[in-house]
């Protein structure tokens, strides 16, 4: 086992990776920015490295700075947590390269599902089944609008390097095409310097269910069952809830086992989550995140599995501590992502918290990385906690829901709680009845 850990993140998951370190008896470095001297992760860490300025580029994303702070602190293991570096195959391959564990899989499978046209064409070739649309990558308007009009319209244009919603554009019909194309391209360009795009149908009213895989490195692989994510704001998870309020169990069985069937084919390794459409019963593949996810604790609540303890386990060549037998979704539970951010019309609220109360009792988990008086950077996203329930069923995990929203007090700042507030009480939402466009309906936006 590995006897020190650098956390190459911050906020909550940095604190969420520290408290597995911490129950492992793992020491824990955090790295931070000069914004992010008193952060909660900082100041819980065994040590802490300060790698640069605020700007994400030259701290969290500083390669040189953080192998340094792994040199300096004599880390024998990184975790990358959630974006940032999470993702990025070469960082994997500099820490190898340095007698780094990367916690995370080999940078080969980072590199292949990054990509998200040669992500879908692997998926393909695994027998898993994927949306339908173009054999690859599309360069000009007449090869996009043959496409197009075989399919059938509307359809959306996709980036390949595609990542957090962005780079995907709607076509609705042959005259928006051209248009479509050219946006989604420059679009590509500039967030990923990658002007690559593809072309899918676009589903009408599919849910966001994603299956959350686990390899050990060597062709053993489980499933552990899926998260609901429909409810999204500009293609960005909102809520989650594990198991969805759409699938049944033989359903259920059948995309694991193909999903886990597959992770074994090609010995993946630690964890993974593979993301599906679900419409009219099929599922269609999107694409597959190589790390942990934001909304990974309500898996863990269904399964009491704790998932970073795994990944690190993993990393450090044990075996999977669990069978696909030992998995058994017992309950539900329901994810809300807390934000600094008005709750109407999304706008950041960064600033000082001057009263924080989560709230607590039975089946009440929150993750954050805030505390009262901690004042939020204007740097980062605006992600400040995750307060996660559980219930017997999904009616009891909803009315625990309201309850604990209606104890978070959080002062100083504006946050997404009312919306949430609003949300729980939503006949659609109450009885599990909702698609991937339904938050933007009813927000208004469509
Ligand atoms: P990103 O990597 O940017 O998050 P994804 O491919 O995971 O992009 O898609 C994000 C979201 O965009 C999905 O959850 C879904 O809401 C929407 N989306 C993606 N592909 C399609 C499609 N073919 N049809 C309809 N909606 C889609």
């Amino acid at each position: 086992m590995f006897d020190k850990i650098l956390i190459a993140n911050r906020g909550e998951i940095a604190l969420r990776i520290q408290r597995a370190c911490r129950e492992l008896g793992i020491a824990t470095v955090a790295v931070h920015s000069t914004a992010d001297a008193d952060a909660m992760h900082v100041r819980l860490a065994d040590e802490s490295v300060c790698i640069g300025p605020p700007s994400a580029r030259e701290s969290y994303l500083n390669i040189p700075a953080l192998v340094t702070a792994c040199e300096i602190t004599g880390a024998d293991a990184v975790h990358p947590g959630y974006g940032f570096l999470s993702e990025n195959a070469r960082f994997a391959e500099i820490l190898e390269e340095h007698k780094i564990t990367f916690i995370g899989p080999t940078s080969e499978h980072i590199r292949i599902m990054g990509d998200k046209i040669e992500a879908k064409e692997t998926a393909k070739k695994l027998g898993i089944p994927v949306v339908p649309g173009s054999a690859g990558a599309v360069t000009s308007e007449t090869e996009a609008m043959k496409i197009a009009k075989d399919m059938g319209f509307p359809v959306l244009i996709k980036a390949a390097a595609g990542g957090g919603g962005r780079g995907m554009k709607v076509a609705t019909s042959a005259a928006d095409l051209g248009m479509a194309l050219s946006t989604a391209r420059s679009e590509a360009k500039a967030a990923f310097n990658d002007d690559a795009v593809y072309i899918e149908k676009y589903l009408q009213k599919p849910r966001h269910i994603e299956i959350q895989v686990f390899g050990d490195g060597k062709g053993d692989a489980v499933h552990l069952g899926e998260r609901d994510c429909s409810l999204q704001r500009r293609h960005q998870k909102v809520l989650e809830e594990s198991p969805s309020p759409a699938l049944n169990a033989a359903q259920r069985q059948k995309i694991g086992t193909t999903v886990a069937e597959a992770m074994k084919k090609i010995k993946y390794r630690g964890a993974g989550t593979v993301e599906f459409l679900f419409e009219d019963g099929e599922f269609y593949f999107i694409e597959m995140n190589t790390r942990l996810q934001v909304e990974h604790p309500v898996t863990e609540m269904v399964t009491g599995t704790d998932l970073v303890l795994e990944q690190i386990r993993v990393a450090a060549g044990l075996p999977l501590s669990f069978t696909q037998d030992d998995i058994e979704l017992k309950g539900h539970a329901i994810e809300c992502r807390i934000c600094a951010e008005n709750p109407k019309d999304f706008r950041p609220s960064p600033g000082q918290i001057t009263y924080w109360h989560p709230p607590g009792g039975l089946g009440v988990r929150v993750d954050s990385g805030v505390y009262q008086g901690y004042r939020i950077p204007p740097f980062y996203d605006s992600l400040i906690g995750k307060l996660i329930v559980t219930g017997k069923t999904r009616n009891d995990a909803l009315m625990r829901l309201r309850r604990a929203l209606a104890e978070f007090v959080i002062d100083g700042i504006e946050t997404t709680i009312p919306l949430f507030q609003d949300l729980v009480k939503d006949p659609d939402i109450v009885n599990g009845v909702y698609d991937i466009h339904w938050l933007e309906k009813h927000l208004g936006m469509k």
